[in-house]
């Protein structure tokens, strides 16, 4: 079977103001094309994001208006460094610096129809505030750096000049201005996703449709067929497709490591068979940390329980929630593939041409139960102290356990103390790396810190 090809594209009803899963809405309007990011994939903007992109509108423009509807689109940075998107354009930018442990928006000019009439602060005159006026003479100021006299402290902020709007970032009295030109103030629909997941019931039923004929097509290759439920939303709806195609049988791995909500919420989805991986700590002082490009955890905490439960119980074909857009590396996902560490084991990805939106469109089409830590703020649900996890994720954990997180920090200083890592080892997360890509190791230097390399 060919693959489709990856949606590098977003589709948005300009009528309804909801975003297409198809090029078309249930209104009969035609969808306009927002161009996405890499990995492309795209998600809802979960109750606690919402807010946090609410309250630093709140601060730095004077409003914390947004839209019902908002979207983000991650991309690669220093750490979460998301597109927001609203209202049918590009909205802005929120980011984490993961040394200053500092959240970020900057909006887009796109944003502007909808912002401009909200923002009450962060708006720069440039015809009072614009110390030499002959700089910003000429047709093109997008681009353009001028010296300002303003009370704004740095940051992003909305220029005004001569009846035109536009973004620029203040520096001092340095403003570097991005883009200006002429902005019509808008107002908008403002629909629920309740709507959106209306508007898309037509491919939400082909989507599951597709799905359930596919884990049919392959759930006898093997004599008996497994969900593996990891606690996340993508294998909530693999669980849900695979008990709608009939399959019965599912496990949860339990790492020991497992957030208590993630717990709690595999006993609320009855799954019969829990698998334990134990024993993390014990095993750091002879392999060193787990890390994002050493995961030897996996192995220890995943694959070793699933091994011993498949020893027993033989062949079989395994249902996951593997998707082609969670990251960059998953973009060659097979839809069937033999697990190569368990012969024997058929693994088969039936959402795997998903994203995150239509996951989530789902889940609340069909009125499924979700994990409630992506209500919290966390992308993705695993280990509580899981080096791939963001540090903006992190930066959660010690608000909602605190006592889990000051149980890393100990081992994390021990660790460092003993291999004499940097402060920033710690403080700017690099301890998740054991060869920290380029972008980190240039912070690095930046800080006058060693390049860290794990030894
Ligand atoms: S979720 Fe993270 S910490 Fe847990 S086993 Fe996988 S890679 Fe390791
Ligand atoms: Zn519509």
């Amino acid at each position: 079977m060919r693959e489709p090809p990856q949606k590098k594209v977003l589709y948005w009803c300009p009528r309804c103001n909801v975003p297409l899963l198809g090029q078309s809405c249930a209104c009969g309007g035609e969808g306009e094309r927002i161009p996405l990011l890499r990995p492309y994939d795209i998600r809802p903007a979960p109750g606690h994001d919402r807010e946090l992109l609410s309250s630093l509108l709140l601060e730095r423009f004077g409003t914390g208006d947004l839209p019902e509807i908002v979207l983000f689109n991650k991309t690669g940075g220093l750490d979460r460094n998301d597109l927001v998107i609203a209202n049918g354009a590009r909205f802005g930018w929120l980011s984490f610096h993961p040394c200053t442990r500092c959240w970020s928006f900057v909006p887009e000019q796109e944003a502007l129809p909808f912002l401009l009439p909200r923002a009450r602060a962060g708006i720069i005159d440039l015809e009072t505030a614009c110390r030499e006026p002959g700089t910003i003479s000429g047709r093109k100021i997008g681009g353009k750096k001028v010296a300002v006299r303003t009370g704004i402290a740095d940051g992003p902020v909305i220029v005004r000049y001569k009846g035109m709007a536009g973004t620029g970032f203040l520096s001092g009295d340095s403003l570097k201005i991005r883009k200006i030109g002429p902005v019509h103030p808008r107002e908008y629909p403002d629909p629920g996703w309740d709507v959106a997941v209306e508007m898309n019931r037509f491919h939400l039923k082909n989507l599951e449709r597709h799905a359930i004929r596919f884990i049919r097509q392959h759930m006898s290759d093997r004599p008996r067929a497994n969900v593996s439920f990891s606690g996340g939303k993508d294998s909530t709806v693999a669980l849900e497709l695979a008990r709608r195609a009939g399959v019965t049988e599912c496990y949860f791995i339990d790492t020991g490591m497992e957030f208590p909500e993630t717990l709690s919420f595999a006993g609320e989805m009855g799954i019969p068979v829990r698998l334990s991986g134990r024993g993390l700590f014990n095993h750091i002082r002879e392999r060193g940390l787990p890390a994002k490009d050493n995961r030897w955890c996996c192995e220890l905490l995943k694959l070793l329980p699933v091994k011993m439960w498949l020893g027993k119980g033989g062949e079989c074909v395994t249902i996951q929630g593997n998707r082609y857009y969670e990251s960059f590396s998953r973009a060659g996902l097979p839809p069937v593939c033999e697990n190569p560490f368990h012969p024997g084991q058929l693994n088969i990805s039936p959402i795997r041409n998903w994203r995150a939106l239509e996951v989530f469109l789902y889940i609340w089409w069909r009125k499924l139960a979700v994990n409630p830590l992506y209500e919290m703020g966390f992308e993705r649900v695993g280990c509580w102290m899981c080096p791939a996890m963001l540090e903006s994720e992190f930066e959660l954990v010690k608000t909602i356990h605190p006592d889990l997180h000051r149980r890393w920090i100990a081992v994390l200083q021990e660790y460092a103390e003993k291999h004499g890592h940097p402060p920033e080892f710690i403080g700017c997360g690099l301890w998740r790396w054991e060869n920290p890509p380029p972008k980190m190791q240039e912070l690095c230097r930046e800080k006058k810190g060693r390049p860290a390399k794990k030894s």
